[in-house]
């Protein structure tokens, strides 16, 4: 497509190429997209990447990029162990070669939306003189089970993290599958209590689980699954800091009563690794059995970020929100 064929011809291109689905009644084309769920509940998610502080279009090409802006989306609804249906896709395109960033950010996230049964119904795109904004919506439906929240943990309950952690940055967080499937296959096969999908680190959000439930945690720190991707030159104790908060892992993060996480482990429902790395407490304290057996307090740490200040500035460097 030309460059100068400008916004509409590239929508029509993107309504050419996209898969339907059924619960999808109107997509592009019209004002607004109208969508039928039999469930009776919608799952609604949204993420906003932007060039220089998720992504740098300098280092990753656009297919990557658009993978990614999908994938992240599809981690969200995967903790909510939700069935993904329709992406909105709202983008904010540079002047400057525009057009065909757009067909190939299209291009990387096409295959992801046909292997998880997602149409994109629809968007909104402008041009402007600043960088590459990508914004994406997802709408979904539970998949048969009630959606798993951060609020259910119960005092007693195992966590479980599926995966590996640590060292995403090196290239995983262009190319994870996120766990759609495996969110789905785990809360038909045991009661989970809650969920979390890990984006800014798990020493960051199972703090999200710890506060939305009221309760506390401890981890062992022999037990964190670190991910190949973490540099094994390094020290242990540095490797399980990479793990604990380098972010952008896409892993689950679930509890559950002792007896189904034993069942659980014992007859995985999924193939990806799954660990019990903790227990939760009643006691609203984040602890961790470090590698000499002693009893810490779990460095805060992941990403967060943080508005301007005029203060000297001792927090971790930011890459801005995460997903
Ligand atoms: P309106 O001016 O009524 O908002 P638009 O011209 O923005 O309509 O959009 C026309 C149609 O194209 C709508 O169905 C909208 O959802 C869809 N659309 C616009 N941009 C995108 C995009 N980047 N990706 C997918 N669909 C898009
Ligand atoms: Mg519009």
């Amino acid at each position: 497509m030309a460059e100068s064929s400008g916004e509409f011809a590239l929508i029509d291109w993107i309504r050419r190429n996209s898969a339907r689905q059924p619960q999808v009644e109107t997509g592009i084309g019209d004002d607004a997209a109208v969508l039928r769920f039999d469930s009776g509940r919608t799952i609604v998610t949204a993420d906003m990447l932007m060039d220089g502080v998720h992504f740098r279009l300098s280092e990753s090409t656009p297919e990557s990029v658009g993978r990614k802006c999908l994938a992240v989306n599809l981690s969200d609804v995967a903790a909510m162990a939700g069935q993904p249906t329709a992406a909105f896709l709202c983008l904010a395109l540079p002047r400057t070669g525009g057009a065909p960033l757009a067909e190939r950010l299209y291009d990387g996230m096409k295959p992801l939306a046909e292997q998880f049964n997602v149409e994109i119904a629809g968007g909104d795109t402008n041009i402007w003189d600043g960088p590459l904004v990508v914004s994406v919506t997802i709408l979904g439906e539970p998949a048969g089970v009630e959606p798993i929240l951060r609020s259910g943990a119960h005092p007693g309950d195992w966590l479980l993290v599926t995966g590996s952690l640590g060292g995403s940055l090196s290239g995983r967080h262009l190319t994870f599958t996120p766990r759609v499937q495996e969110a789905m296959a785990l809360a038909r096969s045991a009661s989970l209590h809650a969920m979390i999908d890990l984006s800014d680190g798990l020493a960051s959000d199972l703090r999200h689980i710890l506060r939305e439930s009221q309760v506390g945690a401890l981890i062992d720190a022999n037990t964190i699954p670190i991910s190949d991707d973490v540099d094994p030159a390094l020290s242990p104790a540095e490797q399980l800091h990479h793990a604990l908060t380098d972010g952008e892992d896409f892993e689950l993060l679930l509890t559950l009563s002792p007896e189904q996480g034993a069942a659980l482990l014992q007859n995985p429902p999924v193939e990806a690794r799954l660990t019990k790395i903790g227990t939760i407490s009643a006691e609203q304290r984040c602890l961790m059995v470090d590698f000499d057996g002693e009893t810490v307090e779990l460095p805060s740490g992941g990403w967060e970020h943080r508005f301007g200040s005029t203060e000297p500035d001792d927090s971790p460097p930011s890459r801005g929100d995460t997903e």
